[in-house]
Order: C-alpha cells, then structure tokens, then sequence
C-alpha cells in the first residue's frame, strides 16, 4: 500500500511520538506501587500525582476532583451507576438521550430492566437534543440525573450543555457528561464548573489505551461500583496503571502545547474535506451539520447514495484510507444506526453512511488524497449497481 491515511481517530487515535519514544523509559522506571512506600512507590506515586495536577489543570478543575479509570467506557458506568447507587433510596426519573454511545445508553437500559424510571431525549435532524423534552420532563417529574454527550461519536454534533446547565440551577438535578470525543478538542472548563461529573478517555486523545479519567465535581453523592484497596478515592480500587497514567497526562501536555497544531486547522481539514465531497460526488449528503457552534472540529458522516457503507469502507481501505460505518463498538453489528435513526435518517440512507474522523496527524494533502480516493471508489461502485 503506497500512503496510510488514517481517517478513524473517533474509534481511536495513534498514540504521540513523543509518547511512544519515551513510555519504555516510564515503565522501566515506574514500575513500583504506588502505594508502597519505599522509593519505587513514590517514583511512581509521583508520575500519578503530576498527571492527575495536569488532567486537572486541563479542565479548570483540582486535583482531588480527578479520577483515574481505564477509559470511557468505566467512567460512564462509575459516573451513572455510582450516582444512581447512591440515591437508591430517593431516586427519580434519570434521563438521558437517544444519541449516547453504547456505555451510557446500554447502563440506562440495563437500570430501566432493573426498575429505575428512565427517559430518553428525541434528536433533531442536525443531532442535536430536544431541550423543550428535557423542560417538560423536569417540569412533570422529580429527575435525579441527566446524562448527556458533549460531542457525538458518529456525526461529531455538539449537544447545548450550556443551557442544560441552566436547566439544572433552575431545577436541580446531577448532571454527568460523556467528554471523550470533545476532550482536548474543545475547552471542557465552563462544563466542569457546573457539571456534576465528566467522563475522558485516554485513547482518543493519543494516550495509551486503557487509560481515563472521571471528574467528580467536590460534594456529589457517588458510591463505588467495585471494592478493594482505597486507591482513587475509594471510586477505582486496584493498583495504579502508573504508565497508562503518565501516557493520560503527557497527552494532555502535548495536546495544549499546540506542539501537533490546534484543533482549528483540523476543523478547516474536515470543512474543506465535507465541501468537496459534497460538491463533487453526486448524491452525497452530511448527516449532521458544519456549523462550528454546533459540530466537533474532526468528525463528520456522510451518505452516498445507495452504496452500502461497508463496501465503500472497504474500497478506500484498498486506497489506504481508513474510515468506518458508525462507531467502532457497533460498526460489526449488522443493525442500523440507532444515531441516525434518532435523527429521522432514512434506512437507506443511514445504511450508506461513512464516518470521517481526524486527528492533529492530518494534513491537507491526506485530504485531498482521500477525496480523490473517495471519487475514485464511489465511481468504480456506481457502475455495479
Ligand atoms: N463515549 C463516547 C462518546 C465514545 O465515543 C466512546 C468511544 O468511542 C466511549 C464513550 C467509550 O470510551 P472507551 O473506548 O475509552 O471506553
């Protein structure tokens, strides 16, 4: 294969060459426990203590505020099944959209076998989430949590967690935000003021994988889903990935330095690549929108029409670009989108659907390659249809 454009960083990202070039030297050296108390513990004590500092600085919050987890996933299911745990004996309705990824919407459908009284807020056909739903429901019921994503995994919409949070100092309620795809893309300061509880992940920021972070705002009610050591507060027990936590915060510090550029030029890549392809590939359509108040700066999906996404997926891969069909944790199922469901795309539609994600890696000659890539394989499908 001649050129690797890698086009998939919402499924995960490569990690820095800067982390790569120095996590041999951290894991030789922080290998202790960080709760032993000779120097090796401390060594790796340290590392702890520096990456929590810089997580915390990243969201204008402290460091007792910061948890580790091993990535999105765990912090989701801390962050709702920890808040519900905590309030079963008074627990309201719990609330959250039609859009989640599947480590929220999968542990409110578990929580609703179990008895919980859940409600799901309806998109538009941007993506974005129905706030009057949310007024309605807040003015109907007692709501004890909101769970709502910042920015969504497949179609990169922003979600307007600034009035949400509105909605919470007029009505009172816990509210938990799924930032792993706008984590170091997009300041989370403002949502960390108010928000009870933000989830991050490592790998979708060029972190290792297996690494994460919780946020628990000072003062929120939260138990513990597992038990053991006191490590992390009580709230993630279990001996320190130290490693997987120093690749946390080094990514950090590499994403801010604007060492690999900044997420506007991204922003520009992605428009520029959308425009195009719109423009030039007949009957291709965003499934979303552009708007840079209410779109991620690096993903987007679009449909073209009636080739199956897979097929296309594949015929770049041939190219050496490399996209995917919806997210990475459904894209193997055979069901559609329940993303693009919500936002009243049609099944053909939805079926023909690819998502684009990029990272700081890419360069504007990536996205040229990839258009011609893309007009190349949409023409050779065409003429098999
Ligand atoms: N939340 C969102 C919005 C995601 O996109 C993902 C992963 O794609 C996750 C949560 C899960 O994160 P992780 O893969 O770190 O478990």
């Amino acid at each position: 294969m001649e050129r690797v454009i890698y086009l998939d960083n919402s499924a995960t990202t490569k990690p820095f060459a800067d982390i790569c070039a120095e996590v041999g030297k951290v894991a030789g050296n922080a290998f202790g426990n960080p709760s032993s108390l000779h120097e090796k513990g401390v060594e790796a004590e340290k590392i702890v203590k520096w990456s929590r500092e810089t997580v915390a600085g990243s969201l204008g919050a402290s460091s007792g505020e910061v948890f580790f987890t091993s990535g999105g996933t765990e912090s989701n299911n801390i962050a709702i099944l920890g808040v519900v745990k905590a309030n079963a004996r008074r627990l309201g309705t719990i609330v959250t959209t039609c859009i989640e990824h599947a480590s929220v919407f999968t542990v409110f459908s578990q929580l609703e076998k179990n008895g919980c009284s859940t409600a799901y807020l309806p998109a538009d056909s941007r993506g974005v989430i129905n706030l009057d739903a949310l007024v309605g429901l807040l003015k109907s019921r007692p709501v004890s949590l909101v769970s709502i994503m910042h920015a969504n995994n497949e179609v990169g919409t922003l979600q307007p967690i600034d009035e949400v949070i509105e909605l919470k100092r007029k009505f009172g309620f816990i509210l938990h935000v799924d930032a792993v795809q706008s984590y170091c893309k997009l300041k989370l300061d403002r949502i960390c003021k108010s928000a009870n509880l933000v989830s991050v992940s490592g790998h979708k920021i060029h972190a290792l994988k297996g690494t994460g972070a919780l946020y628990i705002k000072k003062g929120t009610r939260i138990e513990p889903l597992y038990y053991g050591g006191g490590q992390e507060g009580r709230i993630k027990p279990g001996t320190e990935n130290a490693t997987g936590i120093w690749s946390l915060g080094r990514a950090v510090e590499l994403n801010l330095s604007g060492k690999y550029g900044d997420f506007g030029r991204v922003r520009e890549l992605k428009n520029c690549l959308v425009e195009r392809i719109i423009e030039e590939v007949p009957g291709a359509k965003l499934n979303g929108t552009l708007d840079s108040s209410q779109s991620a700066p690096h993903i987007a999906n679009i449909s073209f029409d009636r080739i199956p996404g897979e097929v296309l997926l594949h015929a770049l891969e041939q190219r050496g670009v490399f996209v995917s069909t919806g997210s990475a944790c459904s894209s193997k199922k055979k069901t559609l989108s329940h993303v693009l469901t919500a936002m009243g795309v049609g099944d053909s539609r939805a079926k023909s659907s690819v998502r684009f994600s990029l990272s700081l890696d890419n360069t504007s000659e990536d996205i040229e390659y990839c258009l011609g890539a893309v007009k190349e394989s949409v023409k050779s499908l065409s003429g098999l249809k």
